[in-house]
């Protein structure tokens, strides 16, 4: 698990400084700051890389944010909304002259893990900003503040913070060491998974490990324990990653949920991978990390 894409690595997020006045203007008059451009959920890249720049004229007046700093450099990302909502024609002619965007998705795999740690921080405090407009309390539209780290009510003055929503995602075992993996109704046939869902208010990990695999499939589980966790700003979850000993084996699969779910053991699962009938998730994802502890072995070296 020490290589799990967007978990590897820590910016100095320089948390104290935010409120300093004049934060962000202070950073984008240093033509030393690295300024990362996000374009709806997609960034500039070009190669294998991010295409950072230097700070610009404008780029203030855009959704700008504070990403934090690593070895004496500070990154900022200027969020502009989806292309589609600046018009076509522009953006084509910018594509042409300029780096592509990409998606964190089509990207992660083939990028530094320092420019994968300020892609996730920029993707997931912007998905906030565009989906928070508003004060919460009274509807007036918010301000953005402390290097976008808050968003502030200028009718009541109250301050409101970026949210990170902590789900579960659980490799489930057996006495014989076999593993739960389950379709959603929404996939296509053959792609499995381990487990997953979000935790609600009032619940432990471990509790929402437990409700969500008795929810889904029947199964009851005990031993609960922590294994890793991932950010996924796909817009703004924690993924918890756990581990979980299945007490009774009986599916009863939960039919707005779960197409079908069944154990596998390391044999069945090998085979049916082999043979194109199970397809799983990308290794980006901790889902594929977790089958692959339960497996000993790496998905992208099957066959
Ligand atoms: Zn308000």
């Amino acid at each position: 698990m020490r290589d799990l894409p967007m978990a590897t690595f820590s910016l100095d997020r320089e948390g104290p400084a935010r409120d300093r006045p004049g934060r962000l203007s202070e950073l984008l008059g240093d033509p030393d700051t690295r300024v990362l451009e996000l374009s709806g959920d997609r960034a500039r890249t070009k190669g294998e890389a991010l295409a950072l720049r230097a700070p610009r004229p404008g780029d203030l007046e855009q959704l700008t944010l504070h990403l934090g700093s690593h070895d004496g450099t500070e990154y900022v990302a200027v969020c502009r909304p989806c292309p589609e909502e600046e018009g076509t024609e522009a953006s084509r002619e910018e594509q042409l002259e300029e780096a592509p965007f990409a998606s964190l998705r089509r990207a992660a795999s083939g990028l530094s893990e320092l420019d994968v740690a300020l892609f996730t921080t920029a993707l997931g405090l912007a998905n906030w900003h565009h989906r928070h407009p508003r004060c919460p309390r009274c509807g007036n539209p918010t301000e953005v503040a402390a290097a976008g780290w808050v968003r502030r009510c200028p009718h009541d003055g109250s301050e409101h913070y970026p949210r990170t929503d902590p789900a579960v995602i659980m490799a489930v075992t057996d006495a014989q060491d076999r593993l739960l993996l389950a379709r959603n109704v929404n996939w296509p046939e053959g792609r499995f998974s381990v487990l997953a869902g979000f935790v609600e208010p009032g619940e432990t990990f471990a509790g929402a490990v437990a409700r969500e695999v008795a929810e889904e499939t029947g199964v009851q589980v005990a031993d609960v324990e922590f294994v890793a966790d991932q950010p996924w700003p796909f817009p703004a979850s924690l993924m918890i990653g756990c581990a979980a000993r299945a007490t009774t084996s009986e599916i009863t699969p939960q039919p707005e949920e779960i197409a079908e779910a069944r154990w596998f053991t390391r044999e069945e699962f090998l085979s049916d991978v082999a043979a194109g009938r199970v397809l799983t998730a990308g290794r980006m994802s901790i889902a594929a990390r977790l089958i692959e502890r339960w497996l000993g072995r790496r998905l992208d070296r099957l066959g």
